[in-house]
């Protein structure tokens, strides 16, 4: 089923001159709204008066992480306060949240950017969906509720943690889809089997909705090897308004972005040169559709790449490959680009590893060097010496053909990774550079 087949499948002309006027009331917007863009468009002498084609949107200035940063907290709004009914902010860990607001019509434009991305999971009325994402200033836990409530799902609003319960809850309420970031989701399950739950059998849930990190193919054959459900990953990121911004539909590769909100280009990371589609680099979102916090070429560190080609589940939006890491993830070793999300593809396909690892980058004289640590699964934990160098062996000979690079691998007993309910920190880099 397709939400609103009007937006999600309009000709592709239809969608570019709609975008082309968006585009343009949101130069304008920001320039007469928000002194912080009225300085940076004088700057490089534009107004939304030069906006001519979508290519010429390489004349707007990028804005980034740290730009809107030092606009907290409201620097960046382009309506009075008391137009505002929500804020939300970034989970930074260190410092201050950047601040994002939505007025009454960014509630619904949001809701509707989900209620499609929801959709294409194939959750609808009939799921009893349990959001295990965090409640609160994060945008994962309110934008998908609200999002579910708009297609008729029922919205079990769990909030993260508290896993045994999470599961009792699965099993009473019968429910069928999961949201949550997908660590989440290989931690639930290995919670309910302790519990002597098998997520497979003794549960009804069918699909998984993952996002608030890169859900990489190797996290996505284990979940789905665990749990038996359909895995879906979805998009999108505080500093543009939360989720929603892209989401899988089912159909071999790619996430269908909602385009009608979100104007999307890739760039060369270092030069900030527009790549064609097709080409891998990082993705750089204007919004289209916010009225208290638009944004014009938000440099999100993301890697991907964008695929024009018609896809057979009939939406014609633009799609974007899986995320395969923020450029800050990316790790030179070597002189090869390694991203953690490698690493995982490889331990999905080696019986006994688990998806629980980190990666000890150090520096022996001018060489680097990579300690790989891996869990094994309980069922694999042997005093057999001859096991272990067989499971390690496989992992090296899958690594060298995945990643192309040579590490040490250590493997350690089961439970011993640290669990995380949210983004796991997968990397210690003690290099000195
Ligand atoms: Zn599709």
């Amino acid at each position: 089923m397709i939400w609103n087949k009007e937006m999600e499948c309009m000709d592709r002309q239809a969608m570019e001159r709609l975008q082309l006027t968006r585009l343009r009331e949101t130069v304008s917007q920001a320039y007469e709204r928000i002194p912080f863009y009225r300085g940076a468009l004088d700057k490089k002498g534009v107004k939304a008066a030069d906006i001519h084609t979508l290519a010429d949107l390489q004349l707007l200035p990028f804005t980034t992480k740290q730009d809107l940063r030092e606009q907290y907290p409201y620097g960046l709004f382009a309506v009075p306060l008391k137009e505002v009914v929500r804020v939300h902010g970034s989970s930074g860990t260190t410092g201050k949240p950047i601040v994002v607001g939505y007025t009454r019509n960014d509630m619904d434009t949001w809701t509707e950017a989900l209620a499609r991305l929801i959709t294409q999971a194939t959750v609808g009325p009939e799921d009893i969906t349990q959001i295990a994402f965090g409640y609160g200033l994060f945008t994962g836990g309110f934008g998908l509720h609200y999002g579910m409530e708009r297609v008729g799902a029922t919205v079990v609003p769990m909030s993260s943690g508290n896993s045994e319960k999470q599961i009792m809850l699965m099993r009473d309420f019968g429910t069928t889809a999961l949201v949550s970031t997908p660590s989440y989701a290989l931690h639930l399950a290995e919670v309910a089997k302790n519990m002597g739950v098998d997520p497979k059998t003794d549960l009804r849930v069918r699909v998984g909705l993952f996002g608030g990190e890169p859900c990489s193919p190797g996290m996505e054959a284990a979940i789905h090897d665990l749990w038996g459900m359909r895995v879906t990953d979805n998009y999108g990121l505080t500093e543009v308004g939360g989720p929603g911004v892209s989401g899988d539909c089912g159909m071999g590769e790619g996430q269908h972005i909602c385009e009608d909100f979100y104007l999307t280009e890739i760039i060369d990371p270092d030069t900030g040169a527009p790549l064609p589609y097709g080409e891998e680099g990082e993705l750089v979102i204007t919004t289209l559709r916010k009225e208290a916090c638009p944004v014009l070429r938000y440099r999100t560190r993301d890697i991907t790449r964008l695929m024009p080609e018609p896809c057979p589940c009939g939406r014609t939006t633009l799609r974007m490959r899986k995320i395969r890491g923020r450029s800050d993830d990316m790790l030179i070793i070597k002189g090869v680009n390694v991203f953690p999300s490698q690493i995982e593809v490889a331990l999905a396909e080696v019986t006994g590893a688990t998806m629980y690892y980190q990666m000890i980058v150090t520096k022996r004289g001018y060489t680097d060097a990579l300690e790989i640590k891996v869990e094994l699964e309980p069922a694999f934990f042997s005093d057999d010496f001859r096991k272990l160098k067989e499971i390690e062996r496989n992992i090296l000979r899958v690594l060298k053909r995945v990643v192309g690079i040579e590490c040490k691998i250590t493997l350690v007993s089961p439970q011993t990774m640290e669990r995380t309910t949210g983004k796991s920190k997968r990397v210690l880099d003690l290099r000195e550079f």
